[in-house]
Protein backbone atom coordinates (compact mmCIF):
# COMPACT_ATOMS: atom_id res chain seq x y z
CA UNK A 1 0.00 0.00 0.00
CA UNK A 2 1.44 3.27 -1.28
CA UNK A 3 1.67 5.64 1.94
CA UNK A 4 1.50 9.24 1.77
CA UNK A 5 1.66 12.88 4.37
CA UNK A 6 -1.07 15.14 3.18
CA UNK A 7 1.25 18.25 4.50
CA UNK A 8 -2.07 19.81 6.13
CA UNK A 9 -2.70 20.77 9.85
CA UNK A 10 -6.21 21.44 8.47
CA UNK A 11 -8.48 18.96 9.57
CA UNK A 12 -11.30 19.73 7.48
CA UNK A 13 -8.92 19.65 4.45
CA UNK A 14 -8.00 15.99 5.97
CA UNK A 15 -11.59 14.89 5.76
CA UNK A 16 -11.82 16.20 2.44
CA UNK A 17 -9.61 14.39 0.92
CA UNK A 18 -10.25 10.95 2.69
CA UNK A 19 -13.64 10.50 0.85
CA UNK A 20 -11.43 11.37 -2.61
CA UNK A 21 -8.82 8.81 -1.91
CA UNK A 22 -9.10 4.82 -3.07
CA UNK A 23 -8.57 2.89 0.10
CA UNK A 24 -4.93 1.39 -1.56
CA UNK A 25 -3.49 4.55 -0.92
CA UNK A 26 -2.78 5.56 3.28
CA UNK A 27 -2.76 8.88 3.79
CA UNK A 28 -0.81 10.32 6.71
CA UNK A 29 -1.36 13.55 8.41
CA UNK A 30 1.59 15.67 9.99
CA UNK A 31 0.32 14.24 13.70
CA UNK A 32 1.54 10.94 12.28
CA UNK A 33 5.55 12.03 11.50
CA UNK A 34 5.42 14.34 15.09
CA UNK A 35 5.67 17.77 12.99
CA UNK A 36 4.19 19.71 14.74
CA UNK A 37 5.71 23.29 13.61
CA UNK A 38 4.11 26.05 10.93
CA UNK A 39 5.49 24.89 7.56
CA UNK A 40 6.65 28.49 5.87
CA UNK A 41 4.34 29.33 3.08
CA UNK A 42 6.21 32.81 1.70
CA UNK A 43 6.26 32.22 -1.80
CA UNK A 44 4.54 35.52 -4.06
CA UNK A 45 2.13 32.30 -5.77
CA UNK A 46 0.05 29.52 -4.79
CA UNK A 47 2.17 27.25 -7.33
CA UNK A 48 4.82 28.29 -5.24
CA UNK A 49 3.50 27.67 -2.39
CA UNK A 50 2.69 24.01 -2.42
CA UNK A 51 5.82 23.44 -3.87
CA UNK A 52 7.62 24.79 -0.79
CA UNK A 53 5.22 23.42 1.71
CA UNK A 54 5.82 20.02 0.43
CA UNK A 55 9.66 20.13 -0.56
CA UNK A 56 9.70 21.06 3.46
CA UNK A 57 8.43 18.06 4.37
CA UNK A 58 10.17 16.13 2.20
CA UNK A 59 13.37 17.71 3.20
CA UNK A 60 13.13 17.75 6.45
CA UNK A 61 11.06 14.31 7.10
CA UNK A 62 12.14 12.03 4.22
CA UNK A 63 8.82 11.23 3.22
CA UNK A 64 6.69 10.90 0.33
CA UNK A 65 4.33 13.64 0.47
CA UNK A 66 1.54 16.22 -0.88
CA UNK A 67 0.22 19.51 -0.03
CA UNK A 68 -1.90 22.21 -1.38
CA UNK A 69 -2.43 25.48 -1.53
CA UNK A 70 -5.65 27.69 -2.72
CA UNK A 71 -6.60 31.23 -3.51
CA UNK A 72 -9.76 33.03 -3.99
CA UNK A 73 -9.13 35.20 -7.20
CA UNK A 74 -11.67 38.13 -7.72
CA UNK A 75 -11.99 39.36 -11.15
CA UNK A 76 -13.20 42.83 -10.06
CA UNK A 77 -10.61 42.91 -7.77
CA UNK A 78 -7.32 42.23 -10.12
CA UNK A 79 -7.16 38.35 -8.93
CA UNK A 80 -7.41 39.09 -4.83
CA UNK A 81 -7.12 37.80 -2.32
CA UNK A 82 -5.26 35.01 -4.59
CA UNK A 83 -1.71 34.23 -3.08
CA UNK A 84 -3.14 36.09 0.47
CA UNK A 85 -6.59 34.25 0.87
CA UNK A 86 -5.39 32.67 4.64
CA UNK A 87 -4.43 36.19 5.76
CA UNK A 88 -6.60 38.79 3.79
CA UNK A 89 -7.93 40.51 6.82
CA UNK A 90 -4.61 39.89 9.04
CA UNK A 91 -2.33 37.37 10.65
CA UNK A 92 -5.19 36.04 13.00
CA UNK A 93 -6.14 34.02 9.50
CA UNK A 94 -9.83 34.53 10.76
CA UNK A 95 -12.30 33.47 8.52
CA UNK A 96 -15.53 35.44 9.14
CA UNK A 97 -12.71 38.71 9.33
CA UNK A 98 -11.82 37.39 5.94
CA UNK A 99 -15.39 37.49 4.42
CA UNK A 100 -16.26 41.11 5.49
CA UNK A 101 -13.55 42.54 4.18
CA UNK A 102 -14.52 40.71 0.87
CA UNK A 103 -17.81 41.88 1.32
CA UNK A 104 -17.28 45.38 1.99
CA UNK A 105 -14.12 45.78 -0.85
CA UNK A 106 -17.71 43.90 -3.24
CA UNK A 107 -19.89 46.28 -1.97
CA UNK A 108 -21.92 48.29 -5.11
CA UNK A 109 -19.94 46.27 -7.56
CA UNK A 110 -21.92 44.51 -10.29
CA UNK A 111 -18.91 42.25 -12.09
CA UNK A 112 -19.51 39.40 -9.16
CA UNK A 113 -17.10 36.67 -10.78
CA UNK A 114 -14.34 34.72 -8.92
CA UNK A 115 -12.47 31.99 -9.31
CA UNK A 116 -11.62 28.96 -6.37
CA UNK A 117 -7.58 27.72 -7.37
CA UNK A 118 -6.14 24.94 -5.86
CA UNK A 119 -2.41 23.42 -6.33
CA UNK A 120 -1.08 20.45 -5.13
CA UNK A 121 2.40 19.73 -4.94
CA UNK A 122 3.41 16.09 -4.87
CA UNK A 123 6.73 14.69 -4.04
CA UNK A 124 7.46 11.42 -4.89
CA UNK A 125 11.37 10.36 -4.23
CA UNK A 126 12.32 13.53 -4.58
CA UNK A 127 10.45 14.39 -7.97
CA UNK A 128 7.49 17.06 -8.24
CA UNK A 129 4.47 16.75 -10.24
CA UNK A 130 1.54 19.76 -10.20
CA UNK A 131 -1.99 19.08 -10.35
CA UNK A 132 -4.67 22.30 -10.09
CA UNK A 133 -8.15 21.92 -9.73
CA UNK A 134 -10.50 25.52 -10.55
CA UNK A 135 -13.73 26.23 -10.30
CA UNK A 136 -15.81 29.32 -11.46
CA UNK A 137 -18.20 31.18 -9.67
CA UNK A 138 -20.00 34.29 -8.11
CA UNK A 139 -19.56 36.17 -4.91
CA UNK A 140 -22.66 36.31 -2.96
CA UNK A 141 -23.71 39.95 -1.32
CA UNK A 142 -24.04 38.33 2.22
CA UNK A 143 -23.02 35.00 3.88
CA UNK A 144 -25.32 32.34 3.31
CA UNK A 145 -24.90 28.69 4.84
CA UNK A 146 -23.05 27.19 8.20
CA UNK A 147 -21.23 24.36 6.80
CA UNK A 148 -17.84 23.69 4.89
CA UNK A 149 -14.86 26.72 5.97
CA UNK A 150 -13.40 29.45 5.19
CA UNK A 151 -15.01 31.73 2.50
CA UNK A 152 -17.42 28.94 1.81
CA UNK A 153 -20.38 31.08 2.67
CA UNK A 154 -19.98 33.81 0.15
CA UNK A 155 -18.90 31.91 -2.76
CA UNK A 156 -21.58 30.15 -4.77
CA UNK A 157 -19.61 27.65 -7.68
CA UNK A 158 -20.99 27.77 -11.37
CA UNK A 159 -22.80 24.37 -11.00
CA UNK A 160 -24.29 24.57 -14.63
CA UNK A 161 -20.38 24.18 -16.30
CA UNK A 162 -20.34 21.08 -14.35
CA UNK A 163 -23.67 19.74 -15.86
CA UNK A 164 -25.20 19.86 -12.35
CA UNK A 165 -28.25 22.36 -13.38
CA UNK A 166 -28.60 25.08 -10.60
CA UNK A 167 -32.28 25.26 -12.31
CA UNK A 168 -33.92 27.96 -13.56
CA UNK A 169 -34.50 30.89 -11.74
CA UNK A 170 -33.47 29.60 -8.41
CA UNK A 171 -31.45 31.72 -6.04
CA UNK A 172 -27.86 30.81 -6.21
CA UNK A 173 -26.22 28.66 -3.09
CA UNK A 174 -22.67 28.89 -1.54
CA UNK A 175 -20.55 26.04 -1.06
CA UNK A 176 -21.44 26.38 2.84
CA UNK A 177 -25.19 25.34 1.49
CA UNK A 178 -23.86 21.93 0.67
CA UNK A 179 -22.84 18.60 2.01
CA UNK A 180 -19.73 17.60 1.63
CA UNK A 181 -20.71 14.78 -0.86
CA UNK A 182 -21.99 17.63 -2.83
CA UNK A 183 -19.32 19.94 -2.61
CA UNK A 184 -16.86 17.52 -3.58
CA UNK A 185 -18.85 16.84 -7.12
CA UNK A 186 -17.25 19.74 -7.85
CA UNK A 187 -14.57 21.90 -5.92
CA UNK A 188 -11.53 23.20 -6.62
CA UNK A 189 -9.86 20.94 -4.30
CA UNK A 190 -11.76 17.52 -5.52
CA UNK A 191 -10.70 18.41 -9.32
CA UNK A 192 -7.22 18.52 -8.04
CA UNK A 193 -7.20 15.56 -6.26
CA UNK A 194 -9.07 13.67 -8.70
CA UNK A 195 -6.10 14.07 -10.73
CA UNK A 196 -3.62 13.26 -7.88
CA UNK A 197 -5.39 9.93 -7.45
CA UNK A 198 -5.16 9.42 -11.08
CA UNK A 199 -1.76 10.24 -11.33
CA UNK A 200 -0.83 7.53 -8.44
CA UNK A 201 -3.07 5.17 -9.70
CA UNK A 202 -1.05 4.98 -12.95
CA UNK A 203 2.16 4.58 -11.23
CA UNK A 204 1.29 2.45 -8.34
P1 LIG B 1 -5.10 27.16 1.99
O1 LIG B 1 -4.07 27.45 0.97
O2 LIG B 1 -5.78 25.87 1.72
O3 LIG B 1 -4.61 27.30 3.39
O4 LIG B 1 -6.27 28.19 1.83
C1 LIG B 1 -6.08 29.58 1.74
C2 LIG B 1 -7.35 30.26 2.17
O5 LIG B 1 -8.44 29.86 1.33
C3 LIG B 1 -7.79 29.99 3.60
O6 LIG B 1 -8.34 31.16 4.11
C4 LIG B 1 -8.86 28.94 3.46
O7 LIG B 1 -9.80 29.03 4.50
C5 LIG B 1 -9.48 29.29 2.11
N1 LIG B 1 -9.97 28.08 1.48
C6 LIG B 1 -9.25 27.02 1.05
N2 LIG B 1 -10.05 26.07 0.55
C7 LIG B 1 -11.31 26.54 0.69
C8 LIG B 1 -12.58 26.00 0.37
O8 LIG B 1 -12.75 24.87 -0.11
N3 LIG B 1 -13.64 26.79 0.64
C9 LIG B 1 -13.53 28.03 1.20
N4 LIG B 1 -12.37 28.57 1.52
C10 LIG B 1 -11.26 27.83 1.27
Amino acid sequence: MLQIVFATANKNKITEIQKLIPPTIKVNGLHDINCVEEIPETQPAIEGNASQKAFYIYNNYKVNCFADDTGLEIEALNGRPGVLSARYAGESKNADENMNKILSEMNGITNRKARFKTVISLVLNGKETQFEGIINGTILTEKQGSMGFGYDPIFAPDLNSHSFSQGEGQKLRSFAEMDLSEKNKVSHRALAVNKLVEYLNSIT
